[in-house]
């Protein structure tokens, strides 16, 4: 009885040629038997409705060519009677939009959904056009929930507006990347509840254009446990510190009254000592001896906790001049042990000086000491590892047996009786913690017999001052880690 412009233009008919026809012109031939009777019942109880819910509509044009349509349908009292108006959409469009996510979920489905990851594929728009399981589990959605919808239904509302933007760019310079560098980036559940994420993102070039896969790891877990190392990283520090100030304090305080009981022995020995028999004069020289050896103790460890204490800030240092002074030190010990000693030139590297020169002199004088029965020779030298320097101070000494490698380096472990070698056992130890204080480590290398080797690692100073061309080649070789 009616029908408006857009049918004819849909239909391809004229007005003329549709008014007074039966509404079966625009039905395909197949399923023209049919529709008296559907209108029949749509009469027999009109209410506004969608045509054949379910069932694929289809309408026919002039030249035979059929197009998918919905179809709504509206009972229309008049006084004629009863009318049906219906409209009619074609939905071509939207038909092929979604036999392309169709044929993406095919394309794409067996690689994605096993991921162990979540994994979201979306188009230059920002919809959603695929998601997997892992997506599902991690955002608590169905995915009839998330295709089709904005990608942003999973962002943070707060993250939301500036989120096309970072999208736009991504598609100005598709790349595989990591999503926003340096920024912590939420993934939203359907609960409103958010999670920290990381975020790779991924150009997938199809026959449909351009779309990012972008996967998605939640690290809940690795915050937590990134949140706890600080916290006992903190804690360790702090009993560290304490530690440290008490071994301080305690050394410290101990000298002066240490040193009163030595005094007064040696005062004793030599003003009163006539008058004690031998055997009082004895007992005499064991408590010197202990006082003595109380002493030294004492101030090994007050040196071993002034490395931490009252280190200077790891400054270039020129390790052939700390070497030079540590070996002007030991002049003595190395003429009465007639000890040949060589030197490689070492590097300026990032110490601080006066530690520097104790290390060396730490190591050299256990050379010496631990000397075997021949001549010693000691030499000291390195090698380059691009940022690193890597120093070593060997000797032909007596060796060490390799199951105490570890050992040695701890406080007041000895190998040796203290009638056959004098010695606290904290030199090594300072010596670890020197070098742990400038960022490198220690170790030893030798056999019983044959010799040992120490040796250390610790940064390359960077040259500062020179032009800029110099610092950058320097830097592209290896800087400190
Ligand atoms: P100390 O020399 O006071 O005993 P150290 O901490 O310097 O303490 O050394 C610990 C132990 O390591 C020594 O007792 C010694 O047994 C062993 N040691 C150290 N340096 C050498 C060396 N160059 N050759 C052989 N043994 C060594």
């Amino acid at each position: 009885m009616l029908v408006n412009r857009e049918t004819e233009a849909q239909f391809s008919y004229r007005r003329d040629e549709l008014l007074g026809k039966p509404v079966e012109i625009l039905v395909p031939e197949r399923f023209r038997s049919q529709h008296p009777g559907h209108r029949e019942d749509f009469f027999a109880d009109p209410q506004a409705r969608r045509m054949s819910e379910g069932r694929e509509l289809f309408g026919v044009r002039k030249d035979g060519s059929e197009f998918p349509v919905e179809i709504g349908l509206r009972p229309m009292e008049t006084d004629e009677g009863m009318l049906v108006l219906s409209a009619i959409v074609d939905i071509t469009e939207r038909k092929r939009s979604h036999e392309k996510l169709e044929r993406l979920e095919q394309r794409f489905r067996a690689t994605v959904e096993s991921a162990p990851t979540a994994m979201v594929m979306i188009d230059r728009q920002g919809q959603i056009v695929l998601v997997n399981e892992e997506t599902e589990k991690q955002f608590g959605y169905h995915r009839e929930e998330l295709v089709e919808q904005p990608v942003e239904i999973l962002v943070p509302e707060r993250f939301r507006s500036r989120h096309p933007d970072y999208r736009k760019g991504f598609f100005a310079d598709p790349q595989a990347r990591r999503m926003g560098e340096g920024r912590d980036l939420f993934g939203l559940r359907k609960d409103g509840s958010e999670f920290p994420v990381e975020i790779g993102l991924r150009p997938m070039e199809t026959d449909e254009g351009m779309f990012v896969l972008s996967a998605i790891v939640d690290i809940t877990e690795r915050k937590r446990s990134e949140e706890q190392m600080r916290r006992a990283n903190e804690a360790l520090e702090k009993s560290n510190v304490e530690l440290q100030q008490f071994a301080y304090i305690a050394s410290h305080d101990l000298q002066e009254p240490l040193r009163k009981i030595s005094s007064y022995c040696q005062l004793l020995k030599e003003e009163q000592g006539e008058r004690l028999d031998e055997e009082g004069r004895e007992y005499l020289d064991v408590a010197i001896d202990g006082a003595e050896r109380l002493k030294t103790l004492v101030r090994d460890l007050l040196t071993l906790s002034r490395i931490t204490t009252r280190g200077k800030p790891l400054a270039a240092t020129d390790a052939d001049d700390c070497l030079e002074a540590a070996l002007e030190n030991l002049e003595l010990a190395i003429e009465e042990n007639g000890a040949q000693l060589t030197c490689d030139p070492l590097p300026v590297v990032m110490a601080d000086g006066s530690q520097l020169t104790l290390l060396f002199q730490n190591l050299v004088s256990n050379a010496l000491k631990y000397r075997a029965e021949s001549v010693p020779v000691i030499h000291i030298g390195g090698r380059d590892l691009g940022g690193v320097y890597e120093f070593f101070v060997r000797d032909n000494g007596i060796g060490i047996d390799p199951q105490f490698n570890q050992r040695i380096f701890k406080i007041f472990q000895r190998l040796h009786n203290r009638r056959d070698y004098s010695g606290t056992g904290i030199g090594l130890a300072l010596c670890q913690r020197t070098v742990e204080r400038f960022g490198g480590r220690i170790w030893v290398e030798s056999e019983p017999g044959a010799g040992s080797t120490f040796f250390f690692t610790m940064h390359k100073a960077i040259p500062s001052g020179g032009d800029n061309a110099q610092v950058r080649e320097y830097v592209s070789v290896g800087a400190p880690d």
